[in-house]
């Protein structure tokens, strides 16, 4: 008998003519997430992808394969040839095994999915034909209960027979790799973590860019960061993240501009180094944690002004989110709690004490009328630091 991680896939199925294409997307990031773990064999199989293991690392495998989008449900099945009497006779030892590890269980229900239509049982009749089996052996224990059960038992008929009792939820989505790469811009903050995620669970590989104003902001701020990138690389595999200094170009700015504009300047150059990046390494899209309304530079015309110098589509997922929703996804993904060690942003340093609610794009040209902004791009990018993150180290 094999065991076998029975995956099903959400979406992934409704793709149409693209189909094939995911499904192969979606085991390439299988293989390489299992490729330190071992697998015997993965392959798809009507509507879903049965990767073959050895029972002794089924618990790693199933940790790294819940990072894996594309993937609804993850379940641990014993798989073997398509014969009903087989399938009475493994269904015992089945239900045995696991009244051994659920001894509270005393109801259930059969539930039989036939994707080989060929096969001499309809779904119909390999539910009520196993319920009876499964009530004669173990009369004393367990009923047939189907519309609370304690647990389900499912019955795949593809081209070998499935038995499993549990579907693990993981995160749906899209293959990694499937909608090119993107560069989140990376604070250490609750919402730009999130929003990385959010893309990269459809379908982007996120790289992350970080600003720092080092030596006004310290080294434990850049390790915090390190840190989130870290837990942000179990879903993406592999991350480069930048590191630039924008202390330079924030001291000109505090040299030459109002104060109130500090901050949505200092965002329109964060936005012009990442188009230099895009430019260099083929990021498409541009990510960022932005929300509607939750400070000044978060208002309609301060997204408006950053967005008017952005050369790519910048994507937004948290923009109509509430904080409450977005701390939530923080916990699950567990950047949560890296997020609210009280280091200091770069955006604290030089912050204004009054910023502009309403800036224009007119009042941001004529403010930045009066510096080089291309020097400053290209002095900034000198002090650009690119480290590669690989999941694995993390796991
Ligand atoms: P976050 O929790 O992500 O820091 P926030 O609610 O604090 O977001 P802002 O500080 O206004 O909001 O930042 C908005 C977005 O700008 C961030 O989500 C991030 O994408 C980007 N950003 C801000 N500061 C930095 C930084 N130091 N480095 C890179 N990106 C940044
Ligand atoms: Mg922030």
């Amino acid at each position: 008998m094999k065991r076998i991680l029975s995956l099903s896939l959400g979406e992934v199925v409704l793709k149409g003519a693209n189909r094939r294409y995911f499904i192969r997307r979606i085991i390439q990031n299988i293989e390489s997430s299992l490729s330190d773990v071992g697998y015997i064999d993965i392959k798809p199989e009507m509507g879903k992808i049965q990767v073959e293991i050895d029972p002794a690392v089924e618990e790693t495998a199933i940790k790294r394969l819940r990072f894996v989008f594309g993937i609804v449900y993850i379940s641990p099945s014993w798989c073997f040839e398509k014969d009903w009497d087989r399938l009475k006779e493994e269904t015992v030892n089945y239900i045995d095994g696991l009244l051994k590890e659920e001894p509270e269980f005393k109801t259930f229900k059969v539930v039989t999915k036939r994707s080989d239509k060929a096969f001499f049982k309809d779904s119909q009749e390999v539910n009520m034909d196993l319920g009876g089996v499964i009530l004669d052996h173990f009369s004393d224990r367990l009923k047939v209960d189907v519309h609370d059960p304690d647990f389900y038992l499912y019955v795949d008929i593809k081209n070998e027979m499935y038995l499993y009792h549990k579907k693990i939820p993981t995160y749906g989505g899209l293959p990694l790799g499937t909608n090119g790469k993107g560069l989140l811009l990376l604070s250490g903050g609750i919402d730009s973590p999130v929003a990385g995620f959010l893309m990269a669970k459809r379908g982007v590989q996120v790289d992350a860019l970080h600003f720092h104003s080092y030596p006004f902001t310290s080294p434990q701020a850049e390790e915090k960061v390190m840190n989130l990138a870290k837990i942000l690389a179990r879903y993406v595999v592999k991350m480069n993240v930048y590191s630039v200094n924008l202390l330079p170009i924030q001291k000109e700015l505090n040299k030459h501009c109002p104060p109130e504009e500090m901050t949505v300047l200092s965002r329109r150059f964060m936005m012009r180094i990442a188009n230099r990046l895009a430019d260099q390494h083929g990021y498409k899209s541009v990510i960022t944690g932005e929300n509607l309304g939750q400070v000044a530079s978060q208002t309609i015309d301060g997204l408006t002004v950053m967005n008017d110098v952005a050369e790519r589509i910048v994507f937004r997922p948290l923009i109509g989110m509430d904080k409450v929703d977005i701390i939530r996804w923080a916990e699950r993904i567990e950047t949560y709690e890296t997020s609210i060690q009280p280091y200091e942003d770069c955006c604290t340093v030089f912050l204004p004490k009054h910023p502009s609610l309403r800036p224009t794009v007119e009042d941001m040209e004529a403010s930045e009328a009066n510096l080089d902004i291309e020097a400053l791009v290209d002095a900034s990018m000198e002090t650009l630091k690119i480290t590669t993150i690989r999941a694995k180290e993390d796991r």
